[in-house]
């Protein structure tokens, strides 16, 4: 090979959608793009979602919803992280549907004054306090969604939370929460048909948690939500495979041109290995834009294939097994690959 590429197999996704959203039934599975699809590339991955079992597509704001409305998706989308400067007029316009966690948003919507409706999801926070309207906030919050849906401003079409996985009696007393809190806007006159909470950990587990949909992130690109179980234990196969060429071959030593700069960390223990020819090889430094692996007196040449982690059959590591050496999660090995390396996609029809 000659240059440094990442290779999205479409086929391993479909296959993770399908077999996650088999899962979920007969709630429905809204597939997490966000993050550039968890670096894997936005359009490819929300196309490929949609073609195997996934309905509807979760970025996280209102611009990466109206990139896929821009690119011809006429599914339903859903955005929940707002700023000061989202453009709600827009999002409305484009039907994206919105994650509301507090009264400015509400009023922002009111504000821009569209003809149609605006369509809401109203979020409690159930525990994980990142955003979503409190305990103390829900009436007030639900209250004037509700007056808003009276005056024609807005659809109530969901509410909702996000688990922080922490455990699973935090998760059993996070949806004791939800339940409480659509109780209480039942209560004040709300009639969300779409109640949701799940992510992959608890759409997997937790049969009581998948409510009417499921929004399933990074299982679906093949990494476990687990420590206690691997993405080959729950049946799903790593997408992303990160190679690059052997540029030269020094005293034992081989370097590669990728480095910490396209996303690659080793943590302070240097303890991960690559792949060439079915061969792992310990790592024994990162550079910036560079990567030396000692290779002994290995027969390796100037142009074969590394590959830093993958799919697990050429013998290299998966992302899973990266994020264990190296002290993270592997939801953060595949979104740090650098955009400068070009994606190449197998599967692609
Ligand atoms: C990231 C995210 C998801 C998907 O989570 P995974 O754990 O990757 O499945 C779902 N919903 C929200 C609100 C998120 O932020």
């Amino acid at each position: 090979m000659t240059e440094p590429r990442i290779e999205v197999d479409l086929d391993a996704f479909r296959h993770n959608v399908r077999l996650l959203s088999s899962i979920a039934a007969p709630a429905r599975t809204m597939l997490a793009v966000k993050a550039n699809a968890y670096g894997h590339g936005l359009l490819p991955l929300a196309r490929a979602a949609l073609e195997s079992g996934a309905d509807s597509l979760a970025v996280l704001d209102v611009p990466a919803g109206l990139e896929l409305r821009a690119a011809g998706f006429d599914v339903q989308i859903f955005a929940w992280m707002h700023g000061p400067h989202t453009d709600f007029a827009c999002a409305i316009r484009e039907s994206i549907d919105l994650g509301i966690s507090a009264l400015w948003q509400l009023d922002a919507i009111i504000a821009a004054g569209e003809p149609a409706r605006a369509r809401v999801h109203l979020k409690i926070d159930t525990g994980l306090h990142r955003n979503g309207a409190s305990i103390e906030e829900w009436p007030s919050l639900v209250s004037a969604a509700v007056a808003a849906e009276r005056a024609g401003v807005l659809t109530i079409v969901g509410i909702w939370s996000h688990l922080a996985d922490a455990s699973p009696e935090d998760d059993a007393d996070a949806l004791e929460r939800l339940h409480t809190a659509i109780k209480v806007a039942h209560d004040l006159g709300a009639t969300p048909t779409t109640l949701h909470l799940a992510a992959s950990s608890a759409g997997i587990r937790e049969p009581e948690a998948r409510l009417d949909l499921v929004r399933f992130g990074i299982a679906a690109y093949g990494i476990s939500p687990f420590d206690d179980e691997s993405a080959a234990d729950l049946g799903l196969i790593p997408v992303m495979t990160f190679r690059a060429p052997v540029v030269s071959v020094d005293a034992g030593t081989a370097t590669i041109s990728v480095g910490s700069a396209d996303g690659i960390h080793v943590g302070p223990s240097h303890i991960a290995e690559v792949a060439i020819g079915g061969e792992r090889y310990r790592i024994s430094s990162v550079g910036v834009d560079s990567l030396t692996i000692d290779v002994g007196d290995a027969l390796v040449s100037v142009g074969d294939s590394v590959t830093i982690f993958g799919t697990g059959d050429d013998g290299a590591m998966t992302a899973e097994e990266w994020a264990v050496r190296t002290g993270t999660i592997g939801d953060e090995i595949v979104v740090r690959a650098s955009r400068r390396i070009p994606r190449t996609y197998l599967g692609e029809r």
